[in-house]
C-alpha cells in the first residue's frame, strides 16, 4: 500500500488509574502497549491514542474519517460512550474503516451494534492457563503465529459466545478448567473488516507476549482498507458510465412475443 496506515486507539483506562497492580503492569495504560506494537514501523502514519475523559474530544468525524483501523478495549464504562458517537463510528465501518476489539470490547456497544447480537458469554477470574490453536495457517492474522501457543494467565471467556457466526475463525482456546472459546474471529461490515481477539485481561501482562502482539500488528494490516473512506467516494448523482441508446430491436422482439 503506497499510503500510510493510520490508527486510532481507545482505551477506557479505568482499571489503570484505579488498580494499583494494573497501573504497574500497564504504566502507560494499555493503549500505551497497544501503541508500542504499531510505532517506530515505516507502514503506519498518524497513531492516535484516547481514553474514556478525552474520547469525545478525540473520536470526531474528522479523526474517523483519518483513520483506516479503530482499535477498541472497554470494560467497566461501556454505558459511557454515547450513542451517538457509537452511531458515528458504525457508519465508518461501513464505509470501511477496520476494527479491532480487544478482551471485554465483547460487550461495548459498538460491537453489540455490529454485530448485531448480545456478545454474551461464560466467564471467570482464576488466571487460568489459555491455549490458542491457530486453526487458519494461511490467513494475514495468523502470519508468523505457529500451530498453538499458550497464554499463561487470562481470564477465562468461555462459550456459549453471542456471536453471529463468524467469516473467518482464526483461533480456538482451550482452558486449564475445560472450557473452549471462539477467541479470534473476522466478520465484515459493509465495507469494513472487523477482529476480535480474546485475549488482554488487565491484570496480565499478556499485551507484552509476543504472539499477541504479532496478531494485533497483523490484524490492524489486515483490516485496513485498500481505499480511505470507501462509500464517501462513491456517493450518488455521478454520470452513467457510459452514453447508450436503447434500441429498438430489443423492444421489436418482446411486441413479437407478445403477439
Ligand atoms: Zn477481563
Amino acid at each position: 500500500m503506497d499510503r500510510k496506515i493510520n490508527v486510532t486507539i481507545y482505551n477506557e483506562n479505568f482499571h489503570e488509574t484505579n488498580d494499583l497492580e494494573v497501573a504497574k503492569i500497564y504504566p502507560q495504560g494499555i493503549h500505551g502497549a497497544i501503541k508500542s506494537i504499531i510505532e517506530n514501523d515505516a507502514e503506519f502514519g498518524t497513531i492516535r491514542t484516547c481514553t474514556l475523559p478525552d474520547h469525545a474530544q478525540v473520536l470526531t468525524l474528522e479523526t474517523l474519517e483519518d483513520t483506516d483501523v479503530l482499535v477498541w478495549w472497554g470494560h467497566m464504562k461501556h454505558r459511557e460512550i454515547g450513542d451517538e458517537l457509537v452511531e458515528i463510528i458504525a457508519r465508518r465501518v461501513l464505509d470501511g474503516m477496520g476494527v479491532i476489539f480487544l478482551h471485554s470490547s465483547h460487550a461495548s456497544k459498538l460491537f453489540k451494534k455490529l454485530l448485531g447480537t448480545s456478545g454474551s458469554l461464560r466467564w471467570r477470574e482464576a488466571g487460568e492457563k489459555g491455549r490458542l490453536w491457530n486453526l487458519m495457517p494461511n490467513h494475514p492474522i495468523t502470519e508468523g503465529i505457529p500451530e498453538t501457543f499458550t497464554v499463561p494467565h487470562d481470564e477465562t471467556y468461555g462459550e456459549l459466545f453471542g456471536i453471529p457466526t463468524p467469516h473467518d475463525l482464526i483461533f480456538l482456546t482451550w482452558w486449564q478448567g475445560g472450557e473452549v472459546f471462539r477467541s479470534g474471529c473476522t466478520w465484515i461490515r459493509g465495507e469494513g473488516k472487523l477482529f476480535y481477539l480474546q485475549s488482554g485481561h488487565e491484570t496480565f501482562p499478556i499485551y507484552y507476549q509476543k504472539e499477541i502482539r504479532t496478531i494485533i500488528y497483523n490484524a490492524i494490516k489486515w483490516a485496513c482498507p485498500v481505499t480511505r473512506n470507501i462509500i464517501r467516494q462513491r456517493r450518488p448523482n455521478v454520470p452513467a458510465l457510459e452514453k447508450y441508446e436503447l434500441e429498438d430491436h430489443d423492444f421489436y422482439v418482446f411486441s413479437e412475443h407478445k403477439k
